[in-house]
């Protein structure tokens, strides 16, 4: 039967586009009567963390995606998450080398670096030139021996080209001669993506790989290790990317990508999966409106579009606004509220921190209403009035909303040490710098504490409302 998986890295907030992916394969397992599954790829150990992969569990439920087999929920081909697989990769990866069709490579990163280098000034192409293709077996053997640190990677054909079919893309060619004789194994014995993503898909009997179209050119590569390896690739299909008005690639610098940040502002999922649910399907004008059930049906994944999916967000409003009055009774409208208004604490734990800054409830809205505003309504005049001039101001929020992503992990204590390290680095004192961002964040100079806000708001909030007050 069919067997497809979503396979996110967790090594940023979840973003939509791991929910546009999922959403295919989730529609396509359920159009088959197939399973979909989820795998943590996470052999980045530098990137991956465990607070981004409860984050990608998390956003991909609220989505209404369920897995059938997970690393939360285990199943018959776990465990689910890479980091815990190592030994498993290593006996496909000794085959390779075995066989002749991997080999060894002593390159330190200096000798790399100078090989770039050369690469880059004589306008070649960037990639492994090969010199530890040539080394003699005993010398491999003796340096293996003695301990030295070594990755390995796999052998290209140095002539012709890689052909084969995609779901969207037709038939394509690749010449072998652009394709980099890729790192498998690394230093510290971990997979690479491309060696562990073979393995896992083979060993977890996936029948269909559709993920995002910058997988692409990747494919020779996985072909080529299948063959090396004895055995059978699933299909590829490779989905368009998400992309902003312009064409651009949809990427958190220009628009919020987070799918906290839709529930935050208090998207309903099913209009979210109902918006990225038909750039699968044909439909006419008028029938847009669908449940996840509607959509399985209308699943179409023989003519999907290679232009690129626009995240057209007043199309999305649009939707979700028809879901609020068209698709929902009063009661669980006010249900849905409710529900969304206690997530991640933002109603219940932001009125407690207003509890020593007001004389009657009635001041509450005032007050806490930003913990639950999709937009604060930031003008000029907002910011006037502030100890700080125009430009400081502008300094300090364009600083801050610079440094967002050093923060790792998003709570109290984190945002704090982060604000301080920035005061010092302005030469400026905390105090001084926190009023700006208090208007920022909440559109008024007198609000709730800081720290506790932003960290109730969440870092995909905070984000796009530091980007507003700069612009
Ligand atoms: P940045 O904006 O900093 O370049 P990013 O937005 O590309 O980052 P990543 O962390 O690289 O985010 O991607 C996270 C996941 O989301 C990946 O699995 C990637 O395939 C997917 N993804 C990212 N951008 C898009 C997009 N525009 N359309 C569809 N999927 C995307
Ligand atoms: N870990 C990869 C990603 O996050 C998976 C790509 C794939 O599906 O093969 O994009």
């Amino acid at each position: 039967g069919v067997r497809v998986r979503i396979a996110p890295s967790p090594t940023g907030e979840p973003h939509v586009g791991t929910a546009y992916i999922a959403l295919f394969n989730y529609l396509f397992a359920k159009k088959h009567g197939g399973e979909f599954i989820l795998r943590i790829e996470d052999t980045d150990a530098t990137r991956s963390t465990a607070e981004f992969e409860q984050k990608v569990l998390d956003a991909l439920k609220w989505c209404g995606l369920e897995w059938s087999e997970g690393p939360d929920i285990g199943g018959p081909y776990g465990p689910y998450r890479q980091s815990e697989r190592k030994e498993t990769y290593r006996p496909f990866v000794d085959k390779m080398v075995n066989e002749g069709n991997a080999f060894r490579c002593f390159c330190t990163p200096e000798r790399l670096e100078q090989m770039r280098e050369a690469q880059r000034a004589a306008g070649k192409p960037p990639g492994y030139d090969g010199l530890c293709l040539h080394l003699k077996a005993e010398e491999v053997e003796a340096r293996v021996a003695a301990g030295e640190p070594h990755v390995v990677r796999m052998k290209i054909p140095t002539e012709g080209a890689c052909e084969f079919h995609d779901g969207v893309y037709g038939d394509v060619s690749i010449p072998w001669e652009s394709v980099d004789m890729q790192v498998l194994l690394k230093a510290d014995g971990m997979p690479t993506y491309h060696m562990a993503n073979v393995v896992d898909d083979h060993l977890m009997k996936i029948t269909h790989v559709a993920r995002g179209e910058e997988w692409l050119a990747s494919v020779p590569k996985h072909i080529l290790i299948y063959k090396y390896l004895g055995l059978e690739p699933p299909k590829f299909m490779h989905l368009s990317l998400m992309r902003n008005h312009d064409k651009s690639k949809l990427s958190k610098r220009k628009n919020p990508t987070s799918i906290s940040y839709y529930s935050a502002l208090g998207y309903l999922p099913e209009a979210l999966m109902n918006f990225l649910g038909l750039f699968f399907i044909q439909i006419a004008e008028g029938e847009e409106l669908l449940t996840m059930e509607e959509l399985a049906e209308k699943f179409d994944p023989e003519n999907l579009s290679k232009a690129g999916a626009i995240f057209d967000v007043q199309k999305l409003d649009w939707l979700n606004g028809r879901w609020l009055r068209e698709k929902l009774t009063s009661e669980e409208f006010l249900d849905r509220i409710l529900t969304w208004a206690s997530e991640n604490g933002r109603l219940t734990e932001g009125l407690k921190l207003a509890q020593s800054r007001i004389s009657k409830l009635g001041e509450l809205p005032q007050l806490a209403g930003f913990m639950l505003a999709s937009d604060v309504g930031l003008t000029p005049a907002s910011f006037a009035g502030l100890k700080t001039s125009p430009e400081e101001t502008l300094e300090i929020v364009s600083t801050v909303q610079a440094d967002l992503e050093k923060i790792l992990e998003w709570n109290v204590e984190t945002i704090e040490a982060e604000l301080r390290a920035i005061s010092d680095r302005l030469g400026k004192k905390l105090r001084v710098v926190t009023p700006p961002l208090f208007v920022a964040v909440s559109g008024n100079q007198r609000s709730l504490p800081l720290f506790d806000s932003m960290a109730l708001l969440g870092r995909s909030v905070v984000r796009q409302r530091l980007k507003v007050a700069t612009q």
